[in-house]
């Protein structure tokens, strides 16, 4: 049986101090939790804060991104070795904002999958529709692409040491959450075309879903049988709704 992991996606925000006050509330509030997993993929800047906070604690930490070079000249640019050197676990690629705003396609998705992969990192791969997409009914065509990019860069075994998140674009900080059978129908044709390559991989993967997670509807989308927990955007940075997710989580 699979077990469920919560990550967090701070985005671009944060502060030493507010950082401070949010991991511990997190720490302490998740303390009796067994039997899930909890992450926060943290901005560059505090990966040091976090590490030195959460090292002994039940919690990890990650980034939201990472360059598919390993190093030279790419000025802004922050490698996988240099998220291990601040012991991150995991990292997010192929974030909807990544691709959206910073132009970036799924062969360089799939590029950054494999290079965190190479470092020792597991990555967060993220697929999902716009809601142009959804409207135009080609919701699986879109996932599968996103998803093939790294099968064909990587193969499906790779998919053992990775996460996958579906996050509908159109539900992603809009308050618009898929309804837990939308999710559902999605995380198992993805579950269904790993499987198609490997029933085993298939079956131990972990899927999460992402797009406005919050701690009134995290237990009635984690009850689905694809869903093996939430990637969290908004309500990662409000300490008692991302300690009610994760919650929600373990029941
Ligand atoms: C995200 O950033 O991955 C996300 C799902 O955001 P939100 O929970 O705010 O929709």
């Amino acid at each position: 049986m699979r077990s469920k992991l919560v990550a967090g996606n701070w985005k671009m925000h944060g502060g030493t101090a507010q950082n401070q006050d949010l991991l511990r509330a997190i720490v302490a509030g998740t303390a009796d939790l067994r039997g899930a997993d909890f992450t926060v993929c943290v901005p560059y800047p505090y990966l040091s804060q976090a590490q030195t906070l959460l090292r002994d604690t039940h919690i990890r930490w990650g980034a939201q991104n990472v360059s598919q070079h390993d190093k030279g000249a790419y000025t802004g640019e922050v490698s996988a070795v240099m998220l291990m050197d601040f012991g991150c676990h995991y990292v997010i690629v192929g974030h909807s904002e990544r691709r959206a705003l910073y132009g970036e396609d799924s062969d360089t998705v799939a590029l950054k999958f494999q290079a965190a992969q190479v470092a020792g990192l597991i990555p967060i791969l993220c697929v999902g529709e716009t809601l142009d997409q959804r409207e135009a009914d080609v919701t699986e065509q879109v996932v599968a692409a996103q998803l093939d990019a790294v099968i064909e860069l990587a193969g499906v075994d790779a998919l053992v040491k990775s996460i996958l998140a579906y996050e509908p674009v159109w539900a992603i900080g809009t308050g618009k959450t898929a309804t837990p059978g939308q999710a559902q129908d999605v995380h198992a044709f993805i579950r269904a075309r790993i499987a198609a390559h490997s029933p085993k991989v298939a079956a131990g993967l972990q899927i999460l879903y992402g797009g406005s997670v919050k701690a009134n509807n995290a237990e009635e989308l984690f009850a689905m049988t694809d869903i093996d927990g939430g990637l969290v955007g908004g309500a990662s940075l409000v300490a008692d709704e991302f300690v009610a997710i994760c919650r929600a989580a373990k029941n």
